[in-house]
């Protein structure tokens, strides 16, 4: 189907489509689709546009990958399918690593999604060859793999769209946790040193941008970032707009 970029649901509509042509594709799963669906509803909430907290957050979480010793990007179907060209250009303005990292594990998926990455760009796609696998601590099964040069060695994580159990895990295991996920009060938006309460295929442009304009200003001015502030922020924006479109 065909929108105009006019149309008020064009951005939802398009990235309806990139994720159904993900799945066909073999990048996203079923559950992915199902994610995806929870997270438009919070995305028609915050009225499908970036608010001040998410560009706040954004800031922080540019500062915090500008600043890691080894910031890694996790990839899973999801994002892929969304944002690869974001992905490639993040890692490049960054200096991030890129690790595919599956929920629902499978090494064909994961090969699909390395190839789309490199496709984009990308040079070098961790968490595929098996040599390198690692164990995150306190996590079960095939969900705790992960690469030794990536993830496992990271000091800086960039999960968007995971599940709670792995971010849970991550931040036990030390690592400082960025996401993006449209949810504020999911396990993962709650456990994360860092929320983009933004849609990824939006806040991910902005990331970009800001990471280039900090690179060229620098590092040295110090930003308040209070996580646990912003998602409150975040859910009474909700509210609001609630309030507003039962009011109309
Ligand atoms: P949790 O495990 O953190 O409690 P959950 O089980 O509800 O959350 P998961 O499937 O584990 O959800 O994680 C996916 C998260 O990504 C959900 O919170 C969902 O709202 C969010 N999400 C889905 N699509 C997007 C998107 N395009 N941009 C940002 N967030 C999204
Ligand atoms: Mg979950």
């Amino acid at each position: 189907m065909l929108i105009p970029k006019s149309h008020p649901r064009a951005t939802s509509l398009h990235t309806r489509e990139k994720l159904v042509r993900g799945y066909k594709e073999g990048l996203v799963v079923e559950e992915g689709l199902l994610a995806h669906g929870r997270g438009e509803m919070f995305d028609y909430l915050i009225g499908e546009k970036t608010s001040k907290p998410s560009q706040n957050a954004i800031k922080a979480a540019a500062r915090a990958l500008l600043k890691a010793k080894l910031p890694v990007i996790s990839v899973n179907g999801n994002f892929a399918a969304l944002c690869a060209r974001e992905i490639v250009q993040l890692a490049k303005t960054t200096g991030a690593k890129i690790e595919v990292n599956l929920f629902y594990s499978s090494e064909k998926r994961k090969k699909t999604i390395a190839r789309v990455l490199k496709k984009k760009g990308a040079k070098e796609i961790l968490g595929i060859d098996p040599k390198f696998s690692r164990r995150i601590p306190r996590l079960d099964s095939a969900r705790r793999v992960v690469d030794k040069r990536g993830i496992f060695s990271a000091d800086v994580v960039l999960v968007p769209l995971e599940d709670g159990d792995r971010t849970i895990a991550l931040k036990k295991f030390g690592k400082k946790v960025i996401t993006f996920d449209l949810n504020p009060l999911s396990r993962t938006a709650q456990a994360a040193d860092i929320t983009i309460v933004d849609n990824v295929i939006r806040g991910m442009q902005i990331l970009i941008t800001t990471c280039k304009k900090l690179k060229r200003r620098g590092l040295q001015k110090k930003i308040k970032f209070d996580n646990k502030k912003s998602l409150s922020e975040a859910i009474l924006a909700m509210k609001n707009n609630l309030g507003r479109m039962a009011h109309a």
